[in-house]
C-alpha cells in the first residue's frame, strides 16, 4: 500500500440560496471552485478535495449528502457558507449524513476591501453571517463535527483540515476492518476484553476468532525458497552478528522458522482480508511441534510496520486502534507502534515508564537500525526466539487506548515525552522510555483513574487534535492527559462525563 489516501476523497459543498439571484450563485460557484483548487494545490492536504457545487435548497442538500453516504471514496464532507444559507434547508440532509463533517468557517477574500465594498459585495461575502446560521442548526441537531476557523490559504487552517482528513481516512479504513484473533484473551485479564458487538456498532471494525489449526494450513504451504528469500531480506535490512548467518546453528534455524511464521501469518491475513490480528502467548504452541516453535514476535514487529494492527494477549481493541493510528500516520516522519507500559523508573521530575514487553514493538519507532538477535524467551513457548532489538526516538508523542466501561467506550490519550533510554544488556528487546505529561505522578495517576490499559497505540507524529477528531466522529468519550492536567480537575471531568453519558443514551 503506497499511499492509503489516494483511494479517498473529501467532498466540498458550498451553501447558498437563490435570494440574491442567479448571478450571485454563479459567483459563489466560481469562488468555491477557485478555493477547492487552491486547497488541492496547496500540497498540504493528504486527501483530494472534490467540489460538489452549491446547495441552494433542501432538496439539493439532501441529494448531495445522500450521494456522499453512498460513495465509498468519499470519507468526509466539508461545508462552507459563502453567502447566507437559511439553515432549515439543511435539516433533512443533516439528518441523513453518515460521513464525517467539517464546517469550514472561512471567507473567499482575506481582507475587507474598504474603499470599494458595496452592498452587492457584502451580500456575496457574508460567511460570518451564513456560517453562524449553519452552525446553529448543527448544534441544535446535535450534529458531531469539526469546526475550523481561518483563512483558507493559511498554513494553520490547512493543517487543521489535513488532520481531520487523516482521521477521516482512518475512520473509513476501520469501517471495513477485520481483526483476527489467534487465541482468545489472556485468561482473567479485564482491560483487554470488552463488548465486540458494541465495538462494531460504534467504531466499525469486526473481530473474528481463527483456530490455530487453520493458521497451520497456511504454515505448511509456505515454500522453503520463500523462507530463504525472507531470511536474506532480514540479513540485508538489519544489523546482526555474522555468526547468525551460519546455517548449521540453532540460531539460524530459529530465524528461518521465524521467517516462515511471518509468511504464514501474512498469507492468512491476506486471504481473509484482515487488517490486524492478536496473539496470545498461552495459545501458540503444540507439544508435537506442529505449530510455531517460538512466539512469532519478529513477525508481529514486521507486520505492524507494514500496517497490520497488532494487540498482544488477545487485545483486539488495541489491534484495531493501532491499525487506525498507522493509517493516520502515513507519510509522517517519526512513526508509530503498539506499546506496553512495563517498568517504572523513579527519578524525580525525570521519572519515566519503560515501554517494552517481550518482543512486540514496531520498528517504525526505532532510533537506529534494528538489530536481529536470537535469545531465549521462557514465556509462552520456552525457546530461543528471533526478535528485532532497538531503542526508540526521542521527542513528544501521544499514547492512546480505548477501554470498555460497561455502558460506553472511553478513549484515553496521554501526551508523553520520549527520552533517551539506557542500554539494557540483559534485556535484549525493543523498547521506548517516556515521561507521561505533565509528569509521572499526575500522568500515570490520571491514566489509572481513567481506567486505562497497560497497552497503548503510540505515535510521535499524531497529536491530541487527531484524537479529538476521532472521538467526535466515533461519538465516544475522550479524556486527554497533558501538561495542563491536574488530578482534582481530571477527577471532576470523569465524574461529569459519567453523568453526561448516563443522560445521553444515544452515545452509550
Ligand atoms: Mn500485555
Amino acid at each position: 500500500m503506497n499511499n492509503v489516501f489516494d483511494q479517498y476523497e473529501v467532498w466540498f459543498v458550498t451553501g447558498a440560496q437563490l435570494l440574491y439571484g442567479g448571478d450571485a450563485v454563479i459567483a459563489v460557484d466560481a469562488h468555491s471552485n477557485e478555493m477547492v483548487n487552491g486547497l488541492n494545490e496547496s500540497g498540504k492536504l493528504p486527501v483530494k478535495v472534490v467540489y460538489k457545487g452549491t446547495a441552494n435548497s433542501s432538496k439539493e442538500v439532501e441529494a448531495v449528502f445522500k450521494a456522499a453516504n453512498n460513495d465509498d471514496k468519499c470519507v468526509g464532507v466539508i461545508t462552507w457558507m459563502h453567502t447566507f444559507s437559511p439553515a432549515k434547508m439543511w435539516i433533512h440532509g443533516l439528518q441523513q449524513l453518515k460521513k464525517p463533517l467539517l464546517h469550514l468557517h472561512t471567507q473567499f477574500n482575506k481582507e475587507i476591501p474598504w474603499d470599494t465594498m458595496d452592498m452587492d459585495f457584502m451580500n456575496l461575502n457574508q460567511s460570518a453571517h451564513g456560517d453562524r446560521e449553519f452552525g446553529h442548526i448543527c448544534t441544535r441537531m446535535r450534529i458531531r463535527r469539526k469546526v475550523v476557523v481561518g483563512y483558507w490559504k493559511e498554513e494553520e487552517t490547512l493543517h487543521k483540515i489535513a488532520v481531520w482528513m487523516r482521521v477521516c481516512a482512518g475512520w473509513a479504513d476501520s469501517q471495513d476492518m477485520l481483526i483476527i484473533r489467534f487465541g482468545d484473551q489472556m485468561n482473567n485479564v479485564a482491560v483487554t476484553d470488552g463488548d465486540k458487538v458494541e465495538a462494531e456498532q460504534r467504531m466499525g471494525y469486526h473481530v473474528d476468532y481463527c483456530p490455530a489449526s487453520e493458521l497451520m494450513e497456511y504454515h505448511k504451504d509456505i515454500k522453503n525458497a520463500d523462507v530463504d528469500a525472507l531470511v536474506a531480506t532480514y540479513f540485508n535490512d538489519y544489523d546482526h552478528d555474522a555468526s547468525l548467518e551460519d546455517k548449521s546453528t540453532e540460531a539460524y534455524q530459529k530465524v528461518w522458522n521465524a521467517a516462515k511464521a511471518e509468511l504464514a501469518l501474512r498469507a492468512i491475513l491476506k486471504a481473509k482480508g484482515a487488517k490486524g490480528f492478536t496473539t496470545n502467548f498461552d495459545d501458540l504452541g503444540q507439544t508435537d511441534g506442529s505449530y510455531f516453535d517460538q512466539i512469532p514476535g519478529l513477525a508481529s514487529q514486521r507486520l505492524m510496520a507494514e500496517g497490520y494492527g497488532f494487540g498482544a494477549e488477545g487485545d483486539w481493541k488495541s489491534a484495531a486502534l493501532y491499525r487506525t493510528v498507522w493509517v493516520m500516520n502515513q507519510g509522517l516522519p517519526k512513526g508509530c507502534s503498539f506499546l506496553e507500559d512495563y517498568t517504572l523508573h523513579f527519578d524525580g521530575e525525570k521519572s519515566a515508564i519503560l515501554q517494552a514487553h517481550m518482543l512486540e514493538v514496531c520498528p517504525l519507532i526505532a532510533e537506529q537500525k534494528p538489530r536481529l538477535e536470537v535469545h531465549r524467551l521462557s514465556i509462552g513457548i520456552d525457546s530461543e526466539t528471533a526478535r528485532l532489538v532497538f531503542t526508540s526516538k526521542q521527542g513528544e508523542g501521544v499514547a492512546a487506548t480505548v477501554v470498555d466501561l460497561g455502558n460506553r467506550f472511553r478513549l484515553i490519550v496521554n501526551v508523553v515525552d520520549c527520552i533517551k533510554s539506557k542500554k539494557l544488556p540483559k534485556l535484549p528487546v525493543a523498547s521506548a522510555l517516556w515521561i507521561p505529561q505533565p509528569n509521572l505522578e499526575v500522568g500515570a495517576g490520571a491514566w489509572i483513574l481513567a481506567g486505562g490499559t497497560h497497552h497503548t497505540s503510540f505515535s510521535y507524529d499524531l497529536t491530541t487534535e487527531y484524537w479529538e477528531d476521532y472521538a467526535e466522529i466515533a461519538g465516544i468519550e475522550m479524556v486527554v492527559i497533558d501538561k495542563n492536567t491536574t488530578i482534582p480537575e481530571f477527577k471532576k471531568e470523569l465524574r461529569m462525563n459519567e453523568v453526561y453519558y448516563m443522560l445521553n443514551k444515544a452515545l452509550c
